[in-house]
């Protein structure tokens, strides 16, 4: 049996970079199912379909073909066979990944490949639903948070050291819209599994919160 653990939590709380972490210590593949919202969000914009164009998108999600290769421990999303990773990454795709996800076509789809994806492999995947609806039976589920000014600084911080131009405030509306609507969706809504540890990364660094997961696991293990 493969061993999983599962991540959910709000956007910019430091998932993937704790995931992925977590991942090359203990030799597990990292699952950014993300991507794969975002990826199939970035179909939709580029067929110029619109966020209420729910019919649309459910057709679009029929026909699209995204899938999940890894190269040197990075994960790669393809999208029609087309390597998008470096397209992926800007605000207007996670809001319509957003927007999008609510979808129960694209939900399906995509659930179907992320379990597909723990079949053979030990992983660590992040996400709203892991712990809730992809893998139930994960062997450790953490519900991981931050403070959303803390969260809005990060991203903040981050975007300033691409050299990108950005404003911290319109930074935190975004943040709180996003888990605001991820969190009120009909399906598969972000919420903590109830055998979920909470784990509050405000005052954590990222190797501290690493560290406590992967306690976690050697918990388990006793
Ligand atoms: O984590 P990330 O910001 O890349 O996710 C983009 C969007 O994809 C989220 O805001 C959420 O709406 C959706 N998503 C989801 N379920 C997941 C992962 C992401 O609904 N397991």
């Amino acid at each position: 049996m493969s061993y999983s653990i599962a991540i959910d939590g709000p956007a910019g709380a430091g998932k993937s970079t704790i995931a992925k972490l977590i991942a090359k210590k203990k030799g597990y593949i990292y699952v950014d199912t993300g991507a794969m919202y975002r990826a199939m969000a970035l179909y939709f914009i580029e067929q110029g379909i619109s966020v209420i164009e729910q019919d649309k998108i459910s057709e679009a999600a029929a026909e699209v073909d995204v899938t999940i290769t890894y190269e040197k421990g990075e994960q790669i999303v393809w999208l029609n066979g087309r390597n998008v990773n470096g397209l992926i990454r800007t605000e207007e795709v996670g809001k319509m990944a957003s927007a999008s996800s609510g979808n129960k076509d694209v939900r399906k789809k995509l659930v179907e490949l992320q379990q597909a994806l723990t079949k053979k492999e030990n992983v660590v995947m992040d996400g709203r639903d892991i712990g809730t609806c992809v893998l139930p039976g994960a062997n450790v589920k953490v519900y991981l948070t931050a403070d959303s000014h803390v969260r809005a600084v990060r991203r903040y911080e981050e975007l300033k050291a691409k050299g990108q131009e950005c404003d911290l405030d319109v930074i935190e509306k975004d943040i709180i819209d996003r888990d605001y609507q991820d969190m009120h969706r009909e399906l598969s809504p972000l919420k903590q599994a109830e055998d979920a540890v909470l784990v509050d990364s405000s005052n954590l660094t990222i190797e501290q919160v690493a560290d406590a997961i992967i306690q976690l696991c050697d918990k388990g293990a006793e």
